[in-house]
């Protein structure tokens, strides 16, 4: 956030006699415009302390106001303390003096010599023109520092304030402030260097954003940093990367931000008004316990079987021995029929299977480590996946638990 400072000078607001209402004014406008005020000096017309306030103020804060003493009189010190704290000599300007004689000429008076000085400021200074009175504003910028200096009547620094400052410091606050934005999408059942050649035409066009992989778990995040200024472009532009990226991975994106993969299959199922009920053998209840992680998972699981050895498949779920005899236990035939089963049992929706070889022993040639059936029935029939995943024991039954539980995402989404 950008810093203010304010000063007030003028010794009647020493004594008490006039309220400090340009310090008050200054506050609550430049608040609410987005700057933080850190600080407030008041100060006599005493041309050593105007300077400390104003190196003060200067030292503390990237932008300084100053209200009164820009006028023509003698105790009006500002103009000369401003120049010298910033180091700058006083020059003349003409256009400035013109206006101040129009000024009198309109009011039929005589300008006196001394409203020569209002037409001088500090070499660079912009000019804030005061249109309603002779002492008009200035302000100069160093080093990432502004310094402003307003006259004192009230009715002129507000009426400088709107016209010349206000619009300036907007965009000083528009320039300033910059936002960094990230996205990150998740997809499941792709590998690290597929999703990248699927996104090759969106990474070498990233529109300025950073894109970053993160693998885990059979899941790739991508993550879309975009740095720019506050406003809604920046957005804009991470919203047109994002959906480049859905062009190319269509549903092998199951969620975004925060979202999970067995919260998007308990939502997808709430939305449908759909249940699920678990045959597993392979993962122990891994699925079940992704599953009723996630709250009003009640709404959708039936519940399931810890169907390991084949007596259970047979007995819980219906397997029959000859399938169990012919094939195996790890087998898309036993798969289907556990599935099945399963379905029937429950009278869910959805009955999915996952029956397979976890490790690290029990592999053969014919089917090693890591060989993965899972089976799906639904009340068209049913259909079988086999899996060759890589891995330890864990790793192996944490991927097929949770392809089985994407494989019911997808064909939730399809639906
Ligand atoms: P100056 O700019 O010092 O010539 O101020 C002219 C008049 O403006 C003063 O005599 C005050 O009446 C008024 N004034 C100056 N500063 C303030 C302030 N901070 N708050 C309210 N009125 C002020
Ligand atoms: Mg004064």
């Amino acid at each position: 956030m950008k810093t203010a400072y304010i000063v007030s000078t003028g010794t009647e607001l020493l004594l008490g006699n006039t309220m400090d209402t340009n310090a008050e004014y200054l506050s609550r406008e430049l608040s609410a415009m987005g700057f933080k005020v850190i600080g407030r000096t008041t100060v006599g017309d005493d041309r050593e302390m105007i300077k400390r306030a104003l190196r003060t103020g200067y030292e503390l804060a990237e932008l300084v106001v100053c209200t009164g003493g820009l006028g023509p009189t003698l105790d009006d010190l500002s103009r000369e303390a401003a120049a010298e704290v910033l180091n700058l000599p006083l020059e003349h300007s003409e256009p400035e003096m013109e206006r101040i004689r129009d000024y009198f000429a309109r009011r039929r008076r005589e300008m006196p010599d001394s409203n020569r000085r209002q037409a001088m400021f500090p070499a660079g200074a912009r000019i804030l023109v005061n249109r309603v009175g002779t002492a008009s504003g200035f302000m100069v910028g160093q080093n990432g520092r502004t310094l402003v200096m307003l006259p004192g009547p009230p009715r002129e620094m507000e009426a400088v304030f709107k016209e010349g400052l206000k619009p300036m410091l907007r965009d000083m606050i528009r320039r300033s402030e910059r936002v960094v934005l990230t996205r990150t999408i998740k997809t499941m059942g792709l590998g690290e260097s597929q999703v990248e050649s699927l996104l090759a035409e969106v990474i070498a066009d990233p529109e300025g954003c950073s894109i970053a992989l993160l693998a885990k778990d059979g899941e790739v995040h991508i993550r879309v940093t975009r740095e720019g200024a506050s406003d809604s472009e920046t957005e804009r532009i991470l919203d047109s990367v994002i959906g480049r990226m859905y062009g190319k991975l269509g549903d092998n994106i199951y969620g975004e931000g925060d979202e999970t993969l067995p919260g998007v299959v308990v939502r997808l199922l709430c939305d449908k008004g759909n249940t699920v009920a678990l045959a597993e053998s392979c993962t122990g209840g891994l699925v079940a316990k992704m599953i009723t992680d996630i709250p009003g998972s009640s709404a959708v699981l039936w519940g399931g079987t810890v169907s390991y050895s084949n007596d259970a498949k047979t007995r819980i779920l219906g397997v029959s021995e000859e399938t169990l005899k012919r094939y195996g236990a790890v087998s898309p035939e036993t798969a289907r029929e556990m599935a099945r089963g399963m379905r029937n049992l429950a009278g869910s929706t959805f009955g999915l299977s996952l029956t397979g070889i976890a490790g690290p022993e029990g592999g053969t040639d014919e089917k090693p480590v890591g060989l993965v059936y899972l089976g799906m029935a639904t009340a068209g029939g049913e259909e079988t996946r086999e899996l060759r995943l890589l891995g330890g024991r864990d790793g192996i039954r944490t991927l097929a638990a949770k392809t089985a539980l994407d494989w019911l995402r997808r064909t939730l989404e399809r639906e």
